[in-house]
Parts: structure tokens; C-alpha cells; sequence
């Protein structure tokens, strides 16, 4: 069987990787005990964010007043910043028994942009859309603009649904000039400058996307989730329970609320940090920041693997006498190169040439079978932690709520792209929340979510239009 092969491979390798891997594994694992304390700080700290401005977890309101009711329908434009392109999206929504249509193109964010200045990103973004808007002749007039939604997945202080301070870039950015500024005031300024025909309606976060373009089609859906390269989750909440919102809504109005829960644990307390993990925020642009992302999201689970590598290099244990510069460059591992490394491998083989191949292609190194074993169970631990911490925010937000059954619309490349991350991630949640052991199936479960960042935002911004023409802002 798998697991006599496994030990068969264990038992094989020298004596110092079974101690590394021995060490790693205890530093990696969070048992059911440890979850359950994580998730109890987490309901505190988001309890926290909704009574009060400036807490750790700042949980958003969005000013997404309700789910949509499937009847929705009109043309829109979106424009979605994501972590490496511009896509820019032309949807024409059709109710919900209907199915949409959606034109798209992606331009490639040039890499210096994101720790420059604000302007250039800004005129970027406005090129891109004056590009798209003259290629697929969507016309558009001063009279009748074309209605924008804008898609800025970081968190953002919004005091309307058309305005957004960011309050801090995530994901690697370092754009200067944008923190503590409006976006939606800079962008309208790029595109004014080239007196485009369009109205920005709203301003979107992805996990609010995610949420909104699933409950579009699915009533089910109870959160919306990014398990990407950012990490974070959107709920419905009343109006009435969001103690430090001044205004004059009824108070069993809905609002979504973008949690920004990337941020849990901020003061490291609850999540147990290895060395690798506060080596990769120390060297990170915002040490201090993301805590939670930073263990659990797919720009760093690469990240932490490379430091481990390294580490076991410079122990004089792993790629002895071979030039590790390459492994030096930081964030070359992505999440996908993480996931290869422990699925290519047929389980009890010692030959395995994906990985070798990877390893050389990659790196430049050459990597032995031994060697194999190991990389394979370390990418698999640090895998496993990810999806269980994951767990810990969607079960910490059902816990609060009281949400004992739905769907959680997730989006994101550790969700779509790791084979193993639901099925991890849905253990974690059953030990979390008790769920019993002869239980038929899950009552929470992931769905693949819609496109929120396209889709859930021309929903949205109909959804604002409409409430708008009711004069119900
Ligand atoms: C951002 C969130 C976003 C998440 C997923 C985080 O870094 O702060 O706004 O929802 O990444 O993209
Ligand atoms: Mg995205």
C-alpha cells in the first residue's frame, strides 16, 4: 500500500533529512486544539473590526447593499487590477435564467509599475481601457457614459461605494502616492484626461465579487473567498451590526463587509509562526502587515519553501557543492511550482523526473531521488498548514454568524490549482466546527465562484444604478 511505501521512503533517506524533516513537521503542524484557539481570536478580532475603526482586522463596509436578485441586466465595463494584469471586461448581463456575455482583453502590467509611482499606473490603467473601448467600438458620450466598475482588490476604506482610500497596498505592491489617497478619484483623473466616456460606478473588492457574481445564479452562497495570491473572505451583515457605521440606513439594511482578515493576528498571538515565516515578513515591503496572507496565501507558500531550501543548503545538507544562486532569488517558487513538486511524484517511487526536471529547469540544480522524498513532504506540510489556516476565517465568520449550511464561492489559484487544498481545507473545517464523522456530506462547502472581479462587479454596478434610479443611495 501507499503508506508502507511511504515509510519504506522515509526510512530510506539519511539520517539528517529525517531529522530536518521530523523538525519541520512539528514546526508545520496546527492539531484541531490549536485551529479552535485560532478561530476564537479570529471571531474576537472580527467582532472587533466591526465596533470599531482602526482595529486590526478592519472589515469594510462595502455599501453592497444586498444580494442581487437575478433579474439584473444591462451592459457594463469593468476594469479588475489583479497581481500581474489589467483585464478589462465588457458584460452584458441577461438575468439570471440567461447567460451572460462577456468580451475581454488582459494587458500585461509591466513589472517596474508596481513599486513606482502612482501616475504611471493610473495612465496605464486608462490606456487600457481607451485601448479596449475603441477596439470593440463601445461607443460611450458624455450624456451616456459607460458605466465602470473598478475592481482594486486591496483593502480600502470606502465612504461610498464610488470612493476608496487605500489604506495600505498587500500582495507585494509599493506604489507611492496611493496610500491614504482616494483610487477612485486618481483613475477618474487619468481617464478624464483623455475625456473618456466613462462613469466610474463602483469600486469592488475581489472576495465582494466573488460573493455577488455566485449569489447572482446560487441563493446558497454565504461568503465570498479569494485563497489566491492574497488571502480574505466577504459576508453579508445588517447594518445594525456594524456598531461603528454612522449613517442613516434602516438598520436591518444588508451590507457586504470585506473583512481584510489577511490581517488576522497582526500582533502574533495566535498563529504559529516558524522562523520561516517571520523571515518572510521581515524582508517583505510591509513587515508587521498580513500576518495571516502571509502563512496562507499563494505568493508566500513558495516563498517559504525556497528559505527552507536554502536553509538545509547552507546546513550543509541539501545540493552539497552545487551553486545555489538561483534558489537565492527571492519569490521564484510560485504556488504552482509548490504543487508540482508534490504531485508529480508517483507516491512510494524514488524516480521521479517532473520534479528533477523542475528542480534543474528552475533552479539549475540537480536534485537526488533522497532529495526528492524530502522536497515532496515539505511542500506537502507546508500545503497542508496553508489550507488548514485557511479553514480558520470562513469557520470563524459561520461561527460568529451562526451559518451552519451554505456555499463559500472561492476564487483564487491555491483554490483552482491545488488538487488537494479543498479536501484539506474541508477536514480542517469538520474538526473546527464538530461536524459529526457519519455526516453525509459537508454542509459548508467550497463552489468554484464566478468571476467576481468581472462579472460580480457589472452586478454590482447594476445593482447601484438601479438603487440610484430609485434614489435609494
Ligand atoms: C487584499 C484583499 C484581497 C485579497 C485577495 C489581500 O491582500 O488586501 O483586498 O481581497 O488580497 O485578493
Ligand atoms: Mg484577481
Amino acid at each position: 500500500t501507499v503508506a508502507t511505501n511511504d515509510q519504506v521512503e522515509l526510512d530510506s533517506l539519511p539520517l539528517e533529512l529525517q531529522l530536518e524533516l521530523k523538525r519541520l513537521k512539528d514546526d508545520f503542524t496546527v492539531d484541531s486544539k490549536r485551529l479552535k484557539h485560532i478561530v476564537s481570536q479570529f471571531q474576537e478580532e472580527l467582532q472587533a473590526g466591526l465596533d470599531k475603526y482602526g482595529s486590526n482586522i478592519s472589515m469594510n463596509a462595502t455599501w453592497v447593499l444586498g444580494f442581487p436578485s437575478g433579474t439584473e441586466r444591462g451592459k457594463f465595463l469593468v476594469v479588475d487590477l489583479g497581481g500581474t494584469n489589467i483585464r478589462v471586461c465588457w458584460i452584458e448581463l441577461r438575468g439570471r435564467e440567461e447567460e451572460l456575455l462577456i468580451t475581454q482583453d488582459e494587458f500585461r502590467l509591466p513589472d517596474e509599475l508596481k513599486t513606482g509611482e502612482a501616475q504611471p499606473l493610473w495612465d496605464f490603467i486608462a490606456d487600457s481601457l481607451e485601448t479596449f473601448i475603441a477596439k470593440h467600438d463601445l461607443g460611450g458620450s458624455e450624456e451616456e457614459p459607460l458605466q465602470l466598475g473598478f475592481t482594486f482588490s486591496y483593502p480600502c476604506h470606502q465612504e461610498y461605494i464610488d470612493h476608496g482610500k487605500l489604506v495600505t497596498w498587500t500582495k507585494g505592491f509599493e506604489i507611492k502616492g496611493v496610500e491614504g489617497e482616494d483610487a477612485v478619484g486618481q483613475l477618474r483623473e487619468a481617464m478624464a484626461k483623455r475625456n473618456l466616456p466613462i462613469r466610474l460606478v463602483a469600486l469592488i473588492n475581489d472576495t465582494t465579487g466573488a460573493m455577488i457574481a455566485s449569489s447572482y445564479t446560487d441563493p446558497q452562497t454565504i461568503i465570498g473567498a479569494i485563497f489566491g495570491t492574497g488571502c480574505n473572505g466577504a459576508y453579508m451583515e445588517n447594518v445594525g451590526s456594524i456598531g461603528k457605521l454612522d449613517t442613516q440606513l434602516p438598520q436591518d439594511t444588508p451590507m457586504a463587509i470585506n473583512c481584510e482578515y489577511g490581517a488576522f493576528d497582526n500582533a502574533h498571538t495566535a498563529l504559529p509562526r516558524t522562523s520561516y515565516d517571520v523571515t518572510v515578513d521581515e524582508e517583505s515591503p510591509k513587515p508587521g502587515e498580513q500576518a495571516f496572507e502571509k502563512m496562507s496565501a499563494g505568493l508566500y507558500l513558495g516563498e517559504i519553501f525556497r528559505l527552507i531550501l536554502l536553509e538545509l543548503h547552507g546546513k550543509g545538507i541539501m545540493f552539497k557543492g552545487q551553486d545555489v544562486s538561483k534558489l537565492r532569488e527571492p519569490y521564484l517558487l510560485d504556488t504552482g511550482f509548490l504543487s508540482g513538486v508534490e504531485h508529480n511524484a508517483n507516491p512510494g517511487m524514488l524516480f521521479d523526473s517532473p520534479t528533477r526536471d523542475a528542480f534543474k529547469q528552475k533552479l539549475n540544480l540537480d536534485i537526488s531521488d533522497k532529495e526528492i522524498v524530502f522536497v515532496r513532504r515539505t511542500a506537502q506540510l507546508i500545503s497542508i498548514r496553508g489550507a488548514r489556516l485557511c479553514s480558520c476565517g470562513i469557520a470563524a465568520i459561520c461561527k460568529k454568524k451562526g451559518i451552519t449550511s451554505g456555499h463559500v464561492a472561492a476564487d483564487g489559484s491555491v483554490a483552482n490549482k491545488h488538487p488537494e487544498f479543498k479536501r484539506r481545507w474541508a477536514k480542517a473545517m469538520a474538526e473546527v466546527l464538530d461536524w459529526p464523522g457519519d455526516r453525509k456530506e459537508d454542509p459548508i462547502t467550497i463552489t468554484s465562484a464566478e468571476d467576481g472581479s468581472g462579472i460580480g462587479a457589472a452586478v454590482i454596478v447594476a445593482m447601484t444604478l438601479k438603487r440610484a434610479k430609485e434614489g435609494n443611495l
